[in-house]
């Protein structure tokens, strides 16, 4: 079996260092972004799935730039929460590959 994913302590967003912590429960979550604190829980035996554990930091990184963007649901009002996760969710499997793609030009 591949060894655990080393975490990242912080991901750069808009000029901002946001914590990653690793937490070893989550009720009903995998990870979250909580806008209050400015950080981005991950829940542990996520570490164990490389794949996973990208997808997922991607998936709230996105919501983080979101809110520094002040257009997330917590900080608006603007989107509903259930839109927020299909914005994100686009982002996520659409948006983000391509850039990916493109950034190897
Ligand atoms: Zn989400």
């Amino acid at each position: 079996m591949a060894p655990p994913v080393d975490p990242p302590a912080f991901v750069n967003i808009g000029g901002k260092r946001i914590p990653v912590v690793v937490v070893d429960a989550m009720p009903g979550r995998l990870a979250e972004y909580d806008p209050e604190k400015r950080k981005i829980k991950i829940l542990r035996e996520l570490l164990q799935d490389k794949q996973v554990f990208r997808d997922t930091l991607v998936h709230e990184v996105i919501h983080c730039a979101l809110d520094l963007a002040g257009i997330s649901f917590n900080t608006s009002g603007v989107l509903s929460e259930k839109i927020e996760e299909q914005v994100v969710t686009a982002v996520e499997t659409l948006a983000a590959p391509a850039i990916i793609r493109v950034w190897r030009i």
